[in-house]
């Protein structure tokens, strides 16, 4: 199949090892509130890579991890008065019921930052033995400058950069920086935090570091597929990069970048501080499984979703259709054949993920099936490749609100 490789800006060909498994690392949420239509989408992207490959005879190994560990968790953890930890495990639970409603396959490996920091503490040193981070006080910093092709992934010139991190949570005026970019590998914190020990005292690690080291903990120091919303082509993702190389001495630490378009809201950017953010769990409550997985894959993943709300109604119909054709039963006089269109649907979904034309497809190969069947002709074949191609599409084919 051929992928978009956002390092390199180009589709390439992915070859499925059959003597290895494929390896694919989705960078997960920070636990502190409900899994919202945006991450839902990203999840979808990822979910209809890893049942393709899958069904083409990959071996998959999917790592996400859980960002608990992170200044949104503490901070709101600390206004609602409870703890960071119980907070999160409730986020964690209702985000594993919404992945469950969505009906998107369980990561092979889950793991929380918070239970990982014993194998990131072996980085940062190897990192300041190497020369690529140093120590101010209790903290220490990745030092771009010791990498001169940081931040290749966003193709932008340094002043650019810096503006996009500083939107992006950077402190550029943290006077222990030896440059503005720099950013924390290891932090003493706020006094909220919660801490743990290391060799430059009680602290926590920053956010980019967790990843590096349960990427390579779970799948290795070189990974087949790397992956999460376009908001992490910088600077999480290119942070990751110049942190692990280095370490591991491999490269490239990932063969291809994939990254989710973002998803927005009758015409505005959904987001939190907007207050227009809608939920998993209420969309999935409103349309169901089905309806949704279609609507939100009817754009192509790398490019922004408009969410609208009157439109994903018309996509419960969509779905009852797909059943119905499942469960098609025409007569016996010339069988409906839909193999042709079978080849184009899976041509589809390996031509970087192509759902709005695979599902187009299939659309067209369910008006087929139920017209068939009308017209009393065998369908029993054609059925049975729209439902082999739903299935493959991780379609439940249940009921349509649950
Ligand atoms: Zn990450």
């Amino acid at each position: 199949m051929q992928l978009f490789n956002s390092l390199t800006r180009t589709k390439e060909y992915v070859t499925i090892p059959h003597d290895r498994p494929m390896t694919l690392y989705v960078c997960g949420v920070t636990p502190y509130d409900t899994t919202h239509i945006g991450h839902a989408r990203t999840f979808l992207t990822f979910d209809l890579l890893i049942r393709y490959l899958r069904s083409q005879g990959a071996e998959v190994r999917y790592c996400q991890n859980v960002t608990d560990v992170d200044d949104p968790l503490f901070a709101r953890a600390e206004r609602d008065g409870i703890g960071w930890r119980e907070l999160s495990e409730r986020q964690v639970a209702q985000l594993v019921a919404d992945y469950q409603g969505m009906n998107l396959l369980p990561p092979t490996y889950f793991p929380r930052a918070s239970e990982e920091i014993g194998a990131m503490i072996p980085i940062i040193e190897r990192l300041i033995a190497l020369g690529h981070a140093y120590v101010v006080g209790s903290e220490v910093y990745f030092s771009v400058r010791t990498d001169p092709e940081f931040g290749r992934m966003a193709r932008m010139g340094y002043d650019e950069l810096l503006a996009l991190a500083n939107q992006r949570g950077n402190n550029p005026h943290d006077l222990r920086k030896r440059d503005p970019l720099d950013f924390v590998l290891w932090q003493s914190g706020a006094p909220r935090d919660p801490k743990w020990e290391s060799p430059w005292g009680l602290g926590r690690p920053g956010w980019h570091i967790e990843c590096s080291a349960m990427a390579t903990r779970y799948l290795g120091d070189q990974i087949d597929i790397h992956g999460g919303g376009a908001d992490l082509i910088f600077p999480h993702h290119p942070c990751e990069i110049a942190q692990t190389e280095p370490v591991t001495g491999k490269r490239p630490f990932v063969t291809t970048w994939m990254h989710a378009g973002l998803v927005w809201l009758d015409g505005e950017k959904m987001s939190k501080s907007l207050g227009n953010l809608v939920f998993a769990r209420d969309a999935l409550r409103e349309h169901g499984a089905d309806a949704l997985r279609w609507y939100l894959m009817t754009q192509h993943y790398r490019e922004d979703f408009d969410y609208n709300r009157t439109t994903v109604q018309s996509y419960g119909q969509l779905a009852l259709q797909l059943r119905q054709a499942v469960a098609a039963r025409g007569g016996q006089s010339s069988p409906l054949d839909l193999s042709v269109a079978r080849d184009a649907f899976i041509a589809a979904m390996a031509d970087d993920l192509n759902t709005p034309a695979a599902l187009a497809i299939l659309h067209t190969m369910v008006g087929e099936t139920l017209n068939a069947a009308a017209e009393g002709r065998a369908v029993e074949g054609a059925a049975a490749t729209v439902r082999e191609l739903a299935l493959l599409f991780g379609f439940t084919l249940g009921p349509d609100v649950p």
